[in-house]
């Protein structure tokens, strides 16, 4: 075992502060990086806080890891020691049954290793994620980060940058579509980006007036306070889809009667609690909603290297590891642009 450097919690009521855990040696077909930077999710946060049912604590969150290889197992083929390296939501799967034969292996029936809060399969170890100094991990579950200069600015692409890609890319949203994006937070942003990048034209759908001029910059057409009611009456019927990623409680039914026939719900944000859908919402206008859960391996890569060639990175704000606690309290108030991530050389 290797003793590690972290932050994490060690209740859903305590502040992220120092802790150090223990990681598994490396094995044969493991990578061991040194961490760099790590994005911070709005689910590090449900987690940490057991929002979404009891978390095992002690909790290390951090799933937007990116760093350099140092030490590489003796069976290692991808990746040689100084290779830039990432690790996004889950570091492992059953590898066997149908979802992960297909690349789906965020969907494995037997269930995916979260990158924290997890259990690695057939053991007894827990998974501690990325607010620390190393991760260690099987090279088949790591990504290849394309050359860059911007590497925090890459990070987050490892858990909002493919949430947002993947349902986009499975609706084959592109030119002609009007797309709506609910929430301009750190899925958000990267949503407005790629749903743009694609041909589609995009109107953001905040509930925050100071958003629009920053939401025009990263790519939206046009821009709707989502708590006006005139203006959500002006836009009913417009959407082909809307790509939902708000993290808090809100009434979906309102949201629903801006989808035309056919419309689309691309549901990503996972709220605390649970939400009731008006049959009539979906059954009047053929609508659906699509729930879809980050993406797997091949395409995560893909994502990366989607964003290398067209210069797509995350607009972030970098802080101090002991800032953490002040950044989870402003993305909850909304008060995030668009991602922290978190410089690992001050933990
Ligand atoms: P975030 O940065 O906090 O962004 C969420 C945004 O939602 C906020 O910035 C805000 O934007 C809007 N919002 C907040 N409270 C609201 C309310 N009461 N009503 C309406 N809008 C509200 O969070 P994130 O990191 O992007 O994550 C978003 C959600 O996706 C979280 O629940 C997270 O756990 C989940 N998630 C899911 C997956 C997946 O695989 N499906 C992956 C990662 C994260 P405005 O100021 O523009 O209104
Ligand atoms: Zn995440
Ligand atoms: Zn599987």
């Amino acid at each position: 075992m290797i003793s590690v450097k972290g932050y994490g919690a060690t209740s859903k009521h305590s502040e992220i502060a120092a802790l150090s855990f223990e990681r598994q040696a490396i094995g044969d077909f493991d990578v061991l990086i040194d961490i760099l930077y790590c994005g911070v999710c709005h689910s590090d946060i449900h987690t940490a806080r057991s929002e979404w049912g009891a978390a095992n604590y002690p909790v290390i969150p951090g799933h937007e890891i990116v760093g350099k290889v140092s030490q590489i197992g003796a069976k290692v083929s991808k990746f040689k020691v100084g290779d830039l390296a990432g690790v996004g939501v889950f570091v492992d799967s059953c590898r066997t049954c149908d979802c992960c034969k297909k690349g789906l292996e965020q969907y494995c029936e037997e269930g995916m290793v979260p990158t924290y809060n997890g259990m690695y399969r057939n053991s007894t170890l827990k998974t501690y994620g990325g607010y620390s100094s190393i991760y260690i991990i099987d090279e088949k579950y790591a990504l290849h980060i394309p050359p860059t200069d911007q590497l925090a600015a890459i990070a987050p692409l490892l858990c909002a940058g493919i949430t947002t890609y993947s349902p986009l890319r499975f609706a084959d949203v592109g030119n002609g579509h009007q797309v709506a994006v609910l929430g301009l937070g750190g899925l958000g942003h990267m949503a407005v980006k790629f749903a743009a990048s694609f041909g589609a034209e995009v109107t953001m759908l905040s509930t925050s007036a100071s958003k629009e001029a920053d939401a025009k910059r990263l790519g939206a057409a046009h821009f709707a306070l989502s708590t006006d009611p005139a203006q959500m009456k002006a836009l009913k019927g417009k959407f082909d889809f809307i790509l939902n990623t708000v993290a808090a409680t809100h009434d979906m039914n309102k949201m629903l009667d801006l989808l035309k026939i056919d419309g689309k719900m691309l549901l990503v944000g996972i709220p605390p609690e649970d939400c009731k859908i008006a049959a009539a919402k979906l059954i009047s206008k053929r609508r659906s909603i699509i729930g879809s859960m980050i993406g797997g391996i091949a395409e995560t890569q893909e994502m990366l290297d989607y964003c290398a060639e067209h210069h797509i990175v995350s607009d972030i704000e970098i802080i101090d590891i002991k800032d953490i606690n002040t950044a989870y309290e402003r993305i909850i108030k909304s008060d995030v642009k668009y991602r922290f991530v978190i410089d690992m050389k001050t933990l």
